[in-house]
Parts: structure tokens; C-alpha cells; sequence
């Protein structure tokens, strides 16, 4: 039932946060507390010298106790300026010196003005005090009562020396607990306010970095997608669909560039003669070394190695002219002559080679990419006919495709 009252006498800040929160909020309050040193030095500086030639106020204790007070002041601010420079490190000192210089503060405020009800502007001194430390600062509960206390009872005991147990002691009394009461709720509130700022900030920030988290791995799955993607599965070269992707944006360069492009269609020759013979694994593993064996021969070359399909290779050869791409295309098929890939088996070996078909043009706005591919494929077939050769064959423009119709049996 009085949870709420709880709540707003000792708000406690949950035992995970407490450690980010109190950095926090120190960095907020040594802000606060440099302000209002500054002021206090200004403010002991001008009452002492007020003391000292104003022979009415003469009192020679509280000479003392406001030059005592400035030299304290200075020697705080130059620590606090110190330390803080280095907060996390002298956290802890700078809490401890800053809790004692408080109560000293609030303590000889007091005292100052109980001594001096009568004038109004030192009687209120103590309450403009607790005000500042009330609100200026983000203070655990259980130390601001102890620092309230304390600076009370000494309000409470000069009001005492001075009057004695009469109306003065028991109004001043009742006036200054209302006071600090209302103080000290409204500084629980105000304290509790800056937790939940704090902690909407915290959930803010921990959503953030999991959307960042997330965006990363959002971005890391799909560039692995785009990559299998335009990955042949078999042998790890680019497939197909990369190929023609490649095609078209080289087209495109070459052709504002006004420099040759050229490709290679590949086969192996014979490959159905080693399926049947030894089955599709040796197929396979035929298909993973020759596709090895050619990225080899290609490297630092700038040539584009795809699978087309099937037993068939497709290399694209961008800014290279016709009897540069020829030769690129011999070392190839030479290369894997030269290899001896030989399966051996059932009384027969089979010795694998390749046909090439070349096909090379300067793009213009006459040709197209696939008269370039129609004519590299010409070019192979060509090749095929005596099997392990390289032709080279002028581009030609596609005739008109005929349509096939599906014909289904009666
Ligand atoms: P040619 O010398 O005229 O090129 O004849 P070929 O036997 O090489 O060509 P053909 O088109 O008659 O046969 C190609 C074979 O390639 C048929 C198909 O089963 C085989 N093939 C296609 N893809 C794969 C594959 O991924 N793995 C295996 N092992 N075989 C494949
Ligand atoms: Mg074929
Ligand atoms: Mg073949």
C-alpha cells in the first residue's frame, strides 16, 4: 500500500544498472559541483572581507570559519579539477572528498544561520544550500539523509545555544524539517527521473546495436546467397548466369571504350565415352581437374573462366583482339593435352582433350551479345569435327530463330 512512498523516499537504482548510472550521473554532477565550488569561493571571499571590515557583524569566529572556507573551496575545486580528468580511475576519492566537503559546507551554513536568524539574508543561507545540493545533484538516498542530518542537527544545536528551549528553537525547527523534507522528495524525484532517462537511453543504444548486429549479418548472409548464387556447385567456377551478367557489362565497357571482346567456347571432347565407361563420379572428377587445370593456365590474365553447362567451358576475354585470344585459347587446349588426363579401366583408356571455338568483335550497336556467343559456338562445333583444336571464326549476325512447336504423339 505505501510502495509508492518507498518508491519515492529510497529509490534504489536496479543492482546492474547502478554501476553505468552512477558514471554517468557523476559526470553530470562534477559539472554541478565545479559550478557551485566556484561560487562558494566567490561567496566566502566576499563575506569574509564583509566580516572583516564591517566592525558591526565582528564576529571573529565566523572570520575564521569563511577564510577557513575559501582556502577549503579553492583546495576542492583544484582537486575536483584534478582528479575528474581521470574519472572513472578516482571515482571513489572524488565521491568521498565530495560527500565531506558537502556536509562541511552545509553544516557551517547551518550553523552561520541559526547564529543569524535575525538577518534575513543569512537565515536563508542553509536553505539555499540544501537547495543547490538538492537538485543540482544525483544523490543516493541513504547519503543525502545521512548529509542532511547531520548539517540539521548543527542548525538545531546553535539554534539551541543561542535561544535556549522557546518558540524560536521550535518554530525554526518545525520550519526547516518541512523544508527539507519537501527538499528531499523533490530531489527523489528528480533523482529517479534521471534513472529513467538514463535507462530509456541504455534500451535505445542495446536496440541499436542489435539492429546494427542484425543489419551486419542481414548483409553477410545475402552477399553469401549472391555468391552461391553465381557459384557452379561442381567446380567452384562462376556459372551461367554470372557469365551473361559479366557479358553484358563488358559488352557495354568494351564498346564505349571501342576495344575488342572476345570469347572461348570450350568442350570437352569424348565426355560421354567416360561417363559410360566409368560412371558420372569419374565424370565429375574429370570436370573439377580440367576446370583446375584451365583457372591456372588463366590466372593473371583478366580472363572471365565460367561453366556453361554440361562438359562445356566458356571464358570471356575482355580488350583482347582476335589473335591474342587465339593464343590464350592454345595455351589452354595445350595445356590440358599436355596434362594427360587419362582414365584407365575395363580394358580401355580414355585421354581427354578439348575444342575451342573463338569468336572476337569490337562492340557497336550492329551485333549484339549473342551473335558473339552464336558465332564462338560455331566456331566450336567447327573444332568438334576433328576434335582437340582451336578455330577462330569471323562474327556473324543470328539469323531469325525459328519457333519450335511441341508436337504431341497421337
Ligand atoms: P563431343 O566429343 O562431341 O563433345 O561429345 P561428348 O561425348 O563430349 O558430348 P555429349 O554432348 O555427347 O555428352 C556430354 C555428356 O556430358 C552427357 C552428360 O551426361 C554429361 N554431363 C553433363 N553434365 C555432367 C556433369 O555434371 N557430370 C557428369 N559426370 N557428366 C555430365
Ligand atoms: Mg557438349
Ligand atoms: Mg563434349
Amino acid at each position: 500500500m505505501f510502495a509508492w512512498l518507498k518508491d519515492v523516499f529510497f529509490y534504489r537504482i536496479p543492482a546492474e544498472h547502478k554501476v553505468p548510472f552512477e558514471s554517468e550521473i557523476f559526470r553530470t554532477n562534477i559539472l554541478s559541483a565545479k559550478i557551485t565550488a566556484l561560487v562558494l569561493l566567490l561567496s566566502s571571499l566576499v563575506l569574509a572581507i564583509v566580516y572583516i571590515i564591517e566592525t558591526d557583524y565582528g564576529h571573529i569566529l565566523f572570520e575564521l570559519i569563511f577564510i577557513t572556507f575559501f582556502i577549503l573551496t579553492s583546495v576542492y575545486y583544484l582537486i575536483l579539477d584534478r582528479l575528474s580528468k581521470n574519472v572513472d580511475k578516482y571515482l571513489r576519492t572524488i565521491k568521498t572528498i565530495s560527500c565531506i566537503y558537502v556536509e562541511l559546507v552545509l553544516s557551517c551554513a547551518a550553523a552561520f544561520s541559526a547564529y543569524h536568524q535575525d538577518n534575513a539574508f543569512c537565515g536563508i543561507l542553509y536553505m539555499a544550500l540544501v537547495f543547490v545540493f538538492c537538485y543540482c545533484f544525483y544523490c543516493e538516498s541513504v547519503k543525502l539523509l545521512i548529509i542532511l542530518g547531520i548539517s540539521q542537527t548543527f542548525y538545531l544545536l546553535v539554534t539551541f545555544l543561542k535561544h535556549g528551549i522557546s518558540g524560536t528553537l521550535v518554530s525554526s525547527a518545525i520550519l526547516t524539517w518541512m523544508y527539507l523534507a519537501l527538499s528531499y522528495i523533490l530531489s527523489r524525484l528528480s533523482y529517479r527521473s534521471k534513472f529513467y532517462e538514463y535507462i530509456t537511453k541504455a534500451i535505445i543504444q542495446e536496440k541499436n546495436e542489435q539492429l546494427s548486429r542484425l543489419n551486419e549479418e542481414l548483409t553477410e548472409t545475402n552477399l553469401q546467397l549472391k555468391k552461391l548464387s553465381y557459384t557452379d556447385s561442381l567446380t567452384g567456377l562462376s556459372n551461367r548466369r554470372h557469365m551473361n551478367e559479366i557479358l553484358q557489362k563488358e559488352w557495354e565497357r568494351c564498346r564505349t571504350e571501342k576495344r575488342p571482346l572476345s570469347l572461348l567456347m570450350i568442350d570437352i571432347d569424348n565426355f560421354k565415352a567416360l561417363n559410360d565407361l566409368f560412371g558420372h563420379p569419374v565424370g565429375d572428377d574429370c570436370l573439377q581437374q580440367i576446370a583446375a587445370l584451365m583457372k591456372h593456365i588463366l590466372d593473371d590474365t583478366g580472363a572471365v573462366l565460367a561453366r556453361y553447362g554440361g562438359e562445356e567451358f566458356m571464358v570471356a576475354l575482355p580488350c583482347t583482339d582476335e589473335s591474342h585470344a587465339y593464343n590464350i585459347a592454345e595455351q589452354l587446349r595445350t595445356g590440358v593435352e599436355k596434362h594427360m588426363f587419362a582414365w584407365r579401366g575395363h580394358g580401355s583408356e580414355i585421354l581427354i582433350t578439348i575444342s575451342i571455338g573463338v569468336a572476337s568483335i569490337v562492340p557497336d550497336d550492329e551485333y549484339s551479345i549473342d551473335d558473339l556467343i552464336l558465332s564462338s559456338d560455331k566456331s566450336m562445333y567447327v573444332a568438334k569435327k576433328s576434335k582437340n583444336k582451336t578455330i577462330v571464326l569471323p562474327v556473324q549476325k543470328v539469323e531469325k530463330r525459328q519457333t519450335l512447336k511441341l508436337i504431341a504423339k497421337p
